[in-house]
Formats: structure tokens, sequence, C-alpha cells
């Protein structure tokens, strides 16, 4: 399904491609909803990944913000960063070495449904897929907790309370 149209082909005109994939993890994965929505600002487009997106630049990015804050590492990144620090330190750092470590990183944190976490622009740092879900629906799409949910009627991103919009429910009492 389309994250997109909400439809149930499953790409469509304005979801990455293969070939977009394969370019950032060097395999068939989709990727975040909230990293297609970055590039989107970034001005690239599906279809446009390899043409357009500097992948150095994105792990920069990335590892800048994760040098940032060690606190929520998982095990996982922890050894990542590792490893990255060591290749860049003892002189051991290839082109291809460098390139397989990033694809590893990206596959890790930009590719949906995968690592029970992942990297997200909009608050610039490794979130919980269990507590964090990114709305492309919202006129401001975004990073939310899941305490918020997209109410289709009032068009934003609510609490809903059985299963009603906060919103809505406080309209039909007026
Ligand atoms: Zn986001
Ligand atoms: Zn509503
Ligand atoms: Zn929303």
């Amino acid at each position: 399904m389309c994250y997109w149209c909400k439809d149930l082909r499953r790409t469509c005109s304005r979801a990455p491609t293969v070939n977009d994939m394969m370019f950032v993890f060097g395999e068939h994965l989709e990727v975040t909803s909230c990293f297609s929505d970055y590039l989107d600002k970034l001005g690239v487009k599906p279809g446009q990944f390899e043409a357009k997106l500097n992948l150095w630049e994105l792990r920069t990015t990335i590892v800048e913000a994760l040098t940032k804050d060690y606190v929520q590492h998982s095990p996982f990144l922890l050894d990542w960063l590792g490893k990255w620090e060591k290749m860049n330190l003892d002189g051991s750092l290839t082109l291809d070495a460098s390139a397989e470590h990033m694809q590893k990183l990206f596959r890790h944190l930009l590719a949906a449904g995968t690592g029970g976490h992942y990297f997200s622009f909009c608050r610039n740092g490794v979130v919980e897929q269990r507590r964090y879900w990114h709305c492309v629906q919202c006129d401001e799409p975004g990073c939310r907790t899941r305490e918020f949910g997209h109410c289709d009627r009032c068009d934003g991103c609510r609490r809903f309370f059985n299963g009603e919009c906060e919103s809505c429910i406080s309209d039909e009492s007026d």
C-alpha cells in the first residue's frame, strides 16, 4: 500500500521508485515517510534520487545528529558509530568501505518497518517507531507522538477519544 495516496497500488507517482530505493539502500526497501517528505522539501522528487541526492551529505547530516546525542542509542547505533570513528582514525577507510558502512546506517534508520527506530528529520534525531510516526496528510507534515492521529474530517492531527477526534467532538457540542 502506498502511504501517499493510501491506495492499494504498491507505488504511485508520489512514492519513491525501486531505483530510488536501490540507490539509497542497495536493496528494495521502502523509505520512511519522514525521509520521503524530507527529500520532497529538498526538491528531490521520486525517480530523481540518483540524480539529485547526495548520499555523503545525507550521511553527514545523520551522523552529526547522532553524535550530539548518545543517550538513546541502540546497540546497533553504538556499534555503527564506534566502527565509523575507528575507520576514520586508523586509516582503514576506503571509498568502498565507507559506502558500505553508510548503507548499513540508511537501511537501519531510513527504511520503513525494519529496526524499531527511524531517523526523524523533523526532530533531528533517532526516535522509536512505537512512540512516533510522521504524518504526510497535514498542511504542516511532520513527526508526531502516537498520542495523535490524523483526522480526515477536520484534516489535522489530533488526540482521539473512543475513536473520535477531540476537535470534531467539541464542534458538535457547539
Ligand atoms: Zn518526520
Ligand atoms: Zn477531527
Ligand atoms: Zn496529520
